[in-house]
């Protein structure tokens, strides 16, 4: 490849301006890099964006943020996008962790609604179903050691001292090879309870007889000790709020410019070539496009595609796709009696049968609903609503 056939030349190229590659382009820029970002679309975001139809301007993906927690004690998303990356807009809390229906096992109908905070959320579920809280209380303190083990794996950047592992974490080692139906048996946890703290695993896209504890007890500890956040004005607002930063901080963005090309040579970056026939040399290129687009598309010549690249993606089952009903509603919730902001609504109390059942094409059998407006009140004209019924679909089981 001659040298002189580049247009231009940056520390870093960011290929896609969705979550990952937005905060990609702002560390690396903030670093001082010359960053430029890419991005196939005419607006930042990806997924987390929005859209307007009439008098409503919808949220179509994030329900909630993980890992947020409020200003005084921010968990690490607050962390990389206010401290380190330098955003300021503004978040608002979800009021509820969920609200959860299904059917019982004696045919009436299990309703709870479940509140953030460790010891709020036990005493609600001794509340709902008596003699729960010890088990509840230890489920809760082994998904705190979870998460406390998998900081200090981050921390050791992956070359932990097995004798922290096994003096500190040793619960952690203990349930890691273990699914989350077999903790929550091992505890002899009640039944009702099991189904009240399992809410979440539809977030996960795997049923509780499956998923790995490890995974689920994570992302649930991140829940209940920093809550769930959501963007004041909705994704699009944040995500344009990033772009601004990103040029602030010095780099560069373009849109309507799809990368077709990683060039390589002898293992190395060389840089991109791009939609419009522009190739920008760079050393560095971090994709937020999925693996096996860059492995199987991007990467040119082919050759220099490593062979492990090829079984990652290989090993990998096509995630769950989401079909969502949003509706803009002409009463308020309070005149529609909807009163919490998230929803779980399972027509069968077995995860695994509605994990099956989001493998075919029928009506599905579990869902997660929202109100916007029990987070946001003024997000739709008053005496309106927004409503999104969030279901699951794979052709992958
Ligand atoms: C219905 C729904 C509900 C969700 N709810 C939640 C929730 O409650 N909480 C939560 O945390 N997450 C939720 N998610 C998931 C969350 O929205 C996504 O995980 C996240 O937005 C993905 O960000 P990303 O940067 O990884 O990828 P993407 O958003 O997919 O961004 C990738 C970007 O790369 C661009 N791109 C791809 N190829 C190229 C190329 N060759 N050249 C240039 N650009 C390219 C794309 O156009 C896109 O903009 C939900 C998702 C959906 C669909």
């Amino acid at each position: 490849m001659p040298q002189n056939s580049f247009t231009a030349e940056y520390d870093a190229v960011v290929i896609g301006a969705g979550n990952g590659g937005l905060t990609a382009a702002a560390t690396l820029a903030g670093k001082g890099m010359k960053t430029l970002l890419l991005e196939q679309h005419n607006l930042p975001g990806g997924f987390a964006t929005s859209f307007v139809r009439g008098r409503f301007e919808f949220e179509p993906s994030l329900h909630e943020i993980s890992d947020f927690g409020p200003a005084e004690d921010k968990g690490n998303v607050r962390k990389l996008l206010e401290d380190r990356i330098g955003l300021n807009v503004e978040w608002i809390r979800v009021p509820e962790a969920y609200r959860l229906i299904i059917p019982n096992e004696i045919g009436g109908k299990l309703d709870v609604v479940m509140p953030f905070g460790i010891d709020e959320f036990i005493s609600k579920a001794e509340e709902y179903v008596p003699g729960s809280a010890p088990s509840v209380k230890k489920f809760i303190e082994l998904c705190g050691e979870v998460v406390d083990a998998l900081g200090y794996i981050a921390e050791s950047k992956g070359n932990p001292d097995k004798k922290v592992l096994t003096g500190k974490y040793s619960n952690f080692l203990k349930t890691a090879p273990y699914t989350l139906q077999q903790v929550l048996d091992a505890l002899k946890m009640p039944y009702l309870a099991q189904k009240i703290i399992t809410a979440y695993w539809c977030y996960i896209g795997m049923d509780v007889k499956d998923v790995s504890f490890t995974i689920f007890g994570a992302m649930f500890h991140k829940y209940l000790t920093k809550g769930a956040y959501i963007p004041r004005y909705r994704s699009h607002g944040y995500t344009c709020a990033l772009d601004m930063r990103i040029r602030e901080l010095g780099g560069e963005i373009q849109y309507n410019t799809r990368v077709e090309k990683i060039l390589t040579e002898n293992g190395q970056i060389r840089g991109i070539e791009t939609s419009h026939g522009d190739r920008i040399k760079t050393g560095l290129v971090v994709s937020n496009a999925s693996p096996h687009l860059v492995y199987n598309k991007l990467i040119h010549p082919k050759s220099e595609v490593p062979d492990m690249a090829y079984k990652t993606c290989n090993a990998r089952k096509v995630g769950f796709s989401a079909f969502v009903v949003y509706l803009g509603l002409d009463k308020s919730p309070e005149e529609l009696g909807i009163n919490e902001y998230s929803y779980f609504i399972y027509s069968t109390p077995d995860t695994n049968d509605i994990y099956k059942g989001f493998c075919t094409l029928n009506r599905p059998i579990g869902q997660a609903t929202i109100c916007l407006n029990n987070a946001i009140p003024d997000c739709s004209p008053q005496g309106t609503s927004i409503v999104s019924m969030t279901t699951l679909f794979t052709g992958d089981c």
